[in-house]
């Protein structure tokens, strides 16, 4: 089909290619049920841009589609070079990748990902109106004429909705890797998070030697709350204390999960001992702020925290989160509303007590 057409001189439109095919009868061979078409018909109603430069790039075929979305009759396309054809200009990668495909004689993809809209061309062309290219999905292949010229057949599919589909179906996977992650009452990190980021923050703080400290957070009394103001309010408590928590944070690489129920814990790396203790404080504080009453919290009438802290640079079997834990009971055993921290050196020591 393509031979056929390139064998006419430059100058000719497509229709004109037409009626000399028809007439000549000196072209290739062409399958028989070929014969029942017009070729310039096939290319014009085909829903795909087909364009046919030569190797100085002018422009030897101008099918429907393309007109209709550049908004370029073929009759003004036809033999000028292909970058003088529109008004704005093609992308650079665009007219590299045409030079490529014609100097190399070697087909060419331009990839949707990174060239996108590389023509100038729309779904509606109305003068006046600012819009959006259309995304375009180009493919070039050399082609030869019969005169043996190096050409390059230029096809352009219209990629909107697969962008589209492409757009919908990556948020829906944030979507679900979010929820896969996420606390549903809380929107901090749940506990399959933490689980898979303790494991990393430990190993990580192994091999580089550096401190590394865990916090478990425990609400006072929330049983009484529980049972004293309903379980909605025992819900919005939690959720309260979780914000409280993660208004402390500032680093991206320190956490806050929900451990479960009402327990919390923080993962913090390059966080040593002197400084855990204060940051300890600031959580403990944070939840007292709030000031939620509690009159069922013997000691304080209002929501308050037990903070378990262990910190240090982990070695070999260390288990922070237990230590964490140890402290945590140390601290509720202590009276509660406080924070006990224990290094790993010293948690060694109290576990051998
Ligand atoms: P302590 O000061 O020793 O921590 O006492 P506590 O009453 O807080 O501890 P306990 O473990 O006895 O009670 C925890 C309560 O937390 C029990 C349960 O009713 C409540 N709880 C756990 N998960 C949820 C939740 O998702 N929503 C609500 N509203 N309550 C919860
Ligand atoms: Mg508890
Ligand atoms: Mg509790």
């Amino acid at each position: 089909m393509t031979d056929s057409l390139l064998t006419q001189p430059a100058n000719l439109h497509t229709a004109d290619v037409r009626s000399t095919v028809i007439q000549t009868g000196t072209i290739a061979p062409m399958p028989s049920s070929a014969k029942h078409f017009e070729i310039a018909d096939i290319c014009n109603a085909l829903n795909i841009g087909l364009c046919v430069v030569n190797a100085a790039r002018q422009v030897l075929l101008w099918n429907h589609w393309i007109a209709k979305h550049s908004g370029i009759e073929e009759a003004d396309a036809l033999n000028l070079p292909l970058e003088q054809v529109f008004s704005e200009p093609v992308s650079p990668a665009f007219l590299s990748a045409l030079k490529n495909c014609l100097a190399h004689k070697l087909p060419v993809v331009l990839s949707t990902a990174l060239h996108r809209t590389p023509l100038p061309l729309y779904h509606k062309i109305e003068p006046d109106l600012q819009q959006a290219r259309m995304y375009q999905s180009i493919s070039m292949a050399p082609i030869r004429s019969q005169h043996n010229e190096a050409c390059c057949l230029i096809q352009i599919t219209d990629s909107s909705n697969s962008i589209k589909r492409e757009k919908i179906l990556r948020s829906h996977s944030e979507i679900l890797k979010k929820e896969a992650t996420t606390d549903g009452l809380t929107d901090i990190c749940n506990r399959r998070f933490f689980d898979a980021h303790y494991e990393i923050a430990v190993a990580d703080a192994k091999r580089q030697k550096y401190p590394l400290s865990i916090f478990m957070v425990d609400i006072d009394f929330f049983k009484p709350y529980n049972d004293h103001y309903g379980h909605i309010a025992g819900d919005t408590v939690i959720k309260l204390v979780a914000n409280a928590l993660k208004s402390q944070l500032s680093r991206a690489t320190d956490i806050v999960a929900r451990y479960g129920g009402e327990e919390f814990v923080l993962v913090m790396p390059h966080l040593a001992q002197n400084i855990a203790e204060q940051f300890a404080e600031k959580l403990r504080v944070a939840v007292f702020d709030l000031a939620i009453p509690h009159i069922k919290s013997p000691l304080f009438h209002q929501i308050t925290i037990s903070i378990g802290v262990c910190s240090g640079i982990p070695e070999n079997n260390d288990n922070l989160l237990n230590k964490a834990d140890t402290a945590l009971y140390q601290a509720k055993q202590n009276g509660r509303n406080q924070s006990i921290l224990l290094s790993l050196c010293e948690s060694k020591e109290y576990l051998e007590q």
